[in-house]
Order: C-alpha cells, then structure tokens, then sequence
C-alpha cells in the first residue's frame, strides 16, 4: 500500500478512492507515515471497508 501526501501538506492519503488522493505533486513512500497527519477520510473509509 502506498502513502500520498501532497507537497505543502501534512495529510497523508492511502486510499486512492479518496476525493482528496494526490495524483500529483506528491511525495509517496511504502511505510507506514511516522510523522504528519493521517486522513481522516481515509481512516473512514479502511473502517467502512471501501479503501481502495
Ligand atoms: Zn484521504
């Protein structure tokens, strides 16, 4: 699974059904993010089961 955060944010994005998924201008790494925030959209949607 890949982590977005777009450049300038503090977000980071996992699922890419998210509305706000980076598709570009983005920083991506494959590990868990240490350090930033989480989206809370995404947390929503890995709880809902709909994380693509
Ligand atoms: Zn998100």
């Amino acid at each position: 699974m890949a982590y977005r955060r777009k450049k300038g944010s503090d977000t980071w994005h996992w699922c890419s059904n998210c509305s706000n998924w980076p598709t570009s201008n983005y920083d991506e790494q494959y590990s868990k993010p240490s350090s930033g925030e989480l989206c809370n959209e995404c947390q929503a949607k890995e709880k809902a089961g709909t994380c693509k």
